[in-house]
């Protein structure tokens, strides 16, 4: 496996290069704001052909440079169902948007248990609503490595203060994820990884974070 990953934008969100060194396949997860450049060079570091881009949520700091890269690797992109209207319009999801945020077309939803083959690699989808109705994570069983999107930070939670956001699905999801193998390593929408061993307070989240 390989992996890069870049902290760009207002939010210092993290976008990543996830590839398969063997076969040379690659994907993009939360292209950001400034992220394009970025990716498109480590892309050439490695000589890997991307073959799609995955969003954990439409928040526009997780997608704002998907339209971008799509222009330059017309790769499909791949959103839950319950997140799309905000990717192909930027704002009604009533987040104020900072920046003009160019809206892109989706091309695949994601669901609970899909699995997605990119290379060697095999990539499980977690439905992790709570945050925002079609949040999900990415697992790797394999690897044991998990993309968080805002639903899982190190020693914290994705906003609950939103527009999109709903308590009780987020305690459901932390569960979900607190079942994941322990040695698990997390690769989260902002912030630095960590290891879900780590992160012993999951199941005590509702009471943690409850207002
Ligand atoms: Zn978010
Ligand atoms: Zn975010």
């Amino acid at each position: 496996m390989l992996l890069e990953s870049f902290s760009t934008g207002p939010f210092d969100t993290n976008a990543y290069l996830l590839g398969c060194e063997k076969q040379q396949k690659g994907i993009f997860i939360d292209p950001g704001l400034g992220s394009k450049d970025l990716l498109v060079t480590a892309t050439q570091k490695y000589h890997l052909q991307i073959e799609a881009i995955f969003l954990t949520h439409s928040h526009w700091d997780h997608f704002g440079d998907v339209a971008a890269l799509k222009k330059v690797t017309d790769v499909p992109v791949y959103v839950h169902k319950d997140d799309v209207d905000n990717v192909i319009q930027p704002g009604v999801d009533q987040l104020p948007l900072m920046f003009p945020i160019e809206g892109v077309k989706i091309d695949h939803f994601l669901e609970e248990g899909g699995l997605y083959k990119v290379g060697d690699l095999e990539i499980e989808v977690l439905h992790t609503p709570g945050h925002s109705p079609g949040g999900v994570c990415f697992f790797l069983r394999e690897e044991q490595v998990l993309f968080s999107g805002d639903t899982l930070f190190k020693g914290t939670i994705g906003s609950l203060c939103l527009e999109t956001a709903e308590a009780n699905a987020m305690w459901e999801s932390l569960k979900k994820l607190s079942k994941l193998p322990p040695k698990t390593r997390i690769y989260p929408g902002h912030g630095p990884s960590t290891r879900l061993e780590n992160e012993d307070w999951l199941d005590r989240a509702k009471e943690i974070f409850s207002e």
